[in-house]
């Protein structure tokens, strides 16, 4: 069993983007700049908005916060998208998620140019996606494209069962597997899908995405399969200084011992998301991916 290391990967490719940076600032070029909106003061985002601001100061971005209290007018919220499209010196922005509920998501998601969606949630990037162009993939299905890859994990002909259907992980994730340049053969299970155990058990690659805290047990997993968590649940601890600890959707001790490739939480997928955010910034600071 090998555990895939999601935290060195990370760290790597941050590496790598810092040497593109240099090479961009040494041609003339000024720094990628991304920009977030923070609406209101939920202990997560707050928590995800500013590992997003450090990460940027790790490779040589620039970054901008943007905030707004809960009470935002979705008008005001949208007038400020509009003005960040509009932007030269910003070169991508994410609207941090969950959004309070008098505000349409959607509107929002709509509202962001799609050259400068970094989050690859805007339609045209998911259509592009699907169709295989060149587009913004949504951060954790692209991080474990890029761990199934830089792992050499074999996936073509091989069988993957993604559990979870959301637009941001599961559905993603198996548009990205079916892929020409991936060629597994996906089933896509959710809440409804009937025989779950047994249909996990036949997975070649099984990637568990339903934020369900050990949901995935041994007799779930067929021997030298290859396991993605995606899954972090905040539990509760009073060993840790925040107070809670992440648990995946996998029971990592039973299942481990059974698999060719295992990623743990935390440790795995987490940091692949957070470098994505980061290699999609500097596609867009490159120029137009579209053309
Ligand atoms: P979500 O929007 O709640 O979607 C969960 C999906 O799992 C849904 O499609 C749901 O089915 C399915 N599901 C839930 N319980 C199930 C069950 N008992 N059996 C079968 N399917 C079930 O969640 P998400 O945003 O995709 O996130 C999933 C997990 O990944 C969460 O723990 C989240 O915190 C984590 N996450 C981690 C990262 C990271 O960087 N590590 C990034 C994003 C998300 P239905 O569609 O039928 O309801």
């Amino acid at each position: 069993m090998k555990i895939i290391d999601g935290k060195a990967t990370a760290r790597a490719i941050k590496e790598e983007i810092k040497a593109e940076v240099d090479i961009m600032i040494s041609a003339g070029h000024r720094n990628p700049h991304l920009a977030a909106i923070l609406v209101g003061h939920d202990g997560g985002s707050e928590t995800y908005v500013a590992y997003k601001i450090k990460d940027c100061k790790d490779v040589g971005f620039k970054s901008s916060l943007v905030r707004f209290e809960d009470d935002v007018a979705e008008e005001v919220l949208l007038e400020k998208i509009r003005e960040l499209n509009n932007d030269d010196e910003l070169d991508g922005f994410i609207v941090q998620l969950p959004l309070p509920s008098h505000i349409n998501e959607q509107n929002v998601i709509e509202t962001i140019d799609p050259t400068k969606d970094v989050d690859g949630f805007h339609p045209v990037n998911v259509g592009r996606t699907v169709i295989g162009l060149p587009s913004f993939v949504s951060a954790t299905p692209n991080g474990i494209i890029e761990l199934l890859k830089r792992y050499h994990i074999e996936t073509s002909g091989k069988h993957c069962v993604v559990v979870g259907r959301s637009n941001i992980v599961g559905r993603p994730m198996s548009i990205l597997m079916s892929q020409k340049s991936i060629n597994a053969t996906v089933t896509v299970a959710h809440s409804r899908t009937k025989d779950l155990e047994s249909l996990c058990a036949s997975a070649d690659i099984l990637i568990a995405a339903l934020g369900a805290p050990g949901f995935i047990k041994s007799h779930m997993v067929k021997e030298g399969a290859v396991v993605i968590d995606v899954g972090t649940t905040r539990i509760p601890s009073t060993e840790t200084k925040s107070g809670f600890r992440l648990k995946g959707d996998v029971v990592y001790e039973e299942v481990a011992p059974k698999c060719a490739f295992i990623t743990p939480v935390p440790g795995g997928v987490g940091p692949m998301t957070r470098v994505s955010l980061l290699s999609n910034t500097l596609m867009a600071a490159k120029g137009n991916i579209y053309t």
